[in-house]
């Protein structure tokens, strides 16, 4: 730590001995996996400073929102749970409320802080973390807000993070992204890519390995770009290689793919790798090779498709899972229908659908559209049955089968059974208790729910 964090920690932990109770601090992610990750060490760096972590925000002396930019329908939800803390620190005026991660970029969404919610004193820009403890004691000091945007480095290595679990981990390995897809605000709100040191990656996933972890997720907006423009790096296979040599580590996961990147060489490691899980996430966003050039994701259809045809000629079992927008400026209902004749041709796993959400200062918010809302949410219910009905001939392939699962956790509606996650990504509940999770177990698929299956152990 620099003499200069050294200082800030004192400054906050002499304001804390003032507390005639223990400081309490609750972190709350939204978004993508990034932004979980993200909130891990925010929990990290406020339980360095003297905080308890709590999960109830009522007693809580620092609620910080680690929220996401992606879509404005999860931003209003976030607005309207900060709203809901207004009493909260009525009874407490000592409580500094935060709004951290990509939305707290947005100069929009810092005008309606400033504007209407005056309690929301810490604003911190994704990418900015390392500045906690520094916003936080300005806060202590007085100052009425104190807003940090963005941070256009890497996160400091030497971070603290607290992990929600001792047995899976996610890994970032890169920051940001170059793509401008024009619907999307991850660059403006992320920055450009940044890639991480592979020694400083491996370095990680070894001490967690170390530390019991056994299933790894590298985390970047487009890790097949890994290591791109940085003078003698590894690129995204070679890493995968290299994290493969790790004693200890059973599963890798990766997210997320972009199709336009994604190497000859990444499929070949993948296939002959006894790691690497069988399930790729390769959005697609669109089935219209027309609707594809107005997002700039640069490649067509049949790239798309041809990618599949070498990725399932390599990995006859490989899960495919993909994200689809609907409702894009411009988007007619014949590209939709193309949307929807490219998941029955692919045959995804699964697939995370959304409503176009205009974004501002993205390219595609100034574009026009076509659809009305009712024939978008029309096409949206169209396009969600086929991807219902293809995941659920696909989860029907693997019953019967033997297979290993990673237990998560305790099934949520049955205390009798464990819930467990199969190499490529579905779940399987069976007959188990407490002490199995963390542990890998034989299951007979015997039963396909669906979406998921009932096993038992063999
Ligand atoms: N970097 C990842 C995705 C990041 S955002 C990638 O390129 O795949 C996750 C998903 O949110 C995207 O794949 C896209 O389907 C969706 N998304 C992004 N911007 C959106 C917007 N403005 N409206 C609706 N969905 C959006
Ligand atoms: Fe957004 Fe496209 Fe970058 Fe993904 S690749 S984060 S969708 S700009």
């Amino acid at each position: 730590m620099t003499d200069h964090g050294a200082q800030t920690a004192a400054g906050i932990r002499s304001v804390l001995e003032t507390f005639s109770h223990t400081p309490k601090a609750h972190v709350q992610s939204f978004g993508c996996q990034l932004n979980f990750c993200d909130g891990e060490k925010y929990k990290g760096i406020l339980q360095d400073l003297g905080y308890v972590l709590t999960d109830t925000p009522e007693d809580a002396d620092v609620i910080l929102f680690n929220a996401c930019a992606v879509r404005a329908h999860a931003e209003s939800r976030v607005i309207g749970r900060l709203g809901a803390l207004k009493p909260i620190y009525e009874k407490n005026p000592r409580l500094v409320v935060g709004l951290c991660g990509c939305m707290a970029e947005e100069e929009e969404v810092r005008t309606l802080l400033r504007k209407s919610y005056p309690f929301v004193k810490l604003i911190l820009g994704a990418g900015a973390m390392e500045r906690l403890p520094e916003s936080l004691l300005k806060v202590y000091q007085g100052e009425k807000r104190h807003e940090t945007l963005q941070f256009a480095g890497l996160p400091d290595e030497s971070l603290p993070t607290v992990r929600e679990s001792g047995f899976q981990a996610s890994v970032p390995v890169m920051y940001g992204c170059n793509n401008f897809c024009t619907y999307c605000i991850v660059p403006y709100v992320r920055g450009r890519e940044r890639s991480r040191a592979s020694a400083e990656i491996l370095k990680e996933i070894e001490e967690l390995a170390a530390s019991g972890v056994s299933e790894v997720m590298l985390l970047g907006q487009n890790v097949n770009s890994y290591g791109r423009g940085c003078e003698g790096e590894l690129c995204f296979s070679q890493l995968l290689k290299e994290v493969e040599k790790i004693d200890g580590i059973r599963r890798i996961r990766f997210m997320t793919s972009h199709p336009k990147d994604l190497s000859d060489e990444l499929i070949e490691v993948m296939a002959s790798s006894e790691k690497i899980c069988d399930h790729l996430h390769l959005p697609v966003q669109s089935g219209s090779s027309r609707i594809l050039k107005l997002m700039n994701r640069c490649y067509s259809r049949e790239q798309y498709l041809e990618l599949v045809g070498r990725l399932k000629a390599a990995m006859p079992d490989l899960s495919l899972t993909t994200d689809i927008i609907v409702g894009f400026p411009g988007e007619t209902e014949e590209d939709i229908e193309e949307t929807i004749s490219l998941v029955e041709e692919v045959k995804y796993d699964n697939a995370f659908t959304f409503i176009y959400s205009p974004r501002s200062g993205t390219p595609a918010a100034k574009m026009p559209r076509v659809m009305s809302e009712e024939e978008t949410q029309k096409g949206f219910d169209r396009l969600l049955k086929t991807v219902q009905d293809c995941a659920r001939e696909r989860v029907q392939r693997f019953e019967g089968r033997i297979s290993e699962a990673l237990v998560e956790g305790m099934n949520e509606h049955d205390a009798s059974m464990v819930t467990g996650r199969l190499a490529n990504n579905l779940l399987v509940h069976f007959k188990g208790d407490a002490s199995m999770i963390g542990s890998y177990r034989r299951v007979r698929l015997a039963e396909n729910k669906g979406f998921y299956y009932i096993g038992e152990e063999v």
